[in-house]
């Protein structure tokens, strides 16, 4: 749909089952998720903060496994479809358009387990 912004994945070891397997990277205005392709652990963010900055701002170092991405997609706000660099950590999830620096940012929310039923 329209709202779809980056769909991406970016293979590495899984926060959570410790072995290396395609994170899948799904990214709209209003959500981001990290879903292991593996073992179903999901990381969801959510906006927190939308602005115009300066590249490296927002980011703060420390995080102990911090990937950097750079995707093609279309931005909200100068609607160029381009590079977007992205920025995701433990606590948080920076998209930022090179073309005019317009940056999602989003926070950690919650994780859950996509391969666990619930009920029935
Ligand atoms: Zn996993
Ligand atoms: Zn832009």
């Amino acid at each position: 749909m329209s709202d779809r912004f980056i769909t991406t994945r970016y293979s590495t070891n899984c926060y959570h089952c410790k072995k290396t397997a395609d994170q899948i990277i799904t990214a709209v205005p209003n959500q981001a998720k990290v879903v292991c392709n593996n073992c179903g652990a999901a990381r969801v963010f959510v906006p927190r903060i939308e602005d115009v900055s300066r590249e490296g701002e927002y980011i703060r170092i420390g995080c102990y496994d911090q990937w950097k991405l750079v995707e093609t997609a279309t931005c909200r706000n100068c609607h160029v479809t381009g590079p977007h660099d992205m920025t995701i950590g433990c606590r948080h999830f920076i998209i930022r358009c090179r073309n005019c620096g317009f940056t999602h940012f989003y926070k950690f929310d919650l994780e859950y387990f996509e391969n666990e039923t619930t009920g029935s």
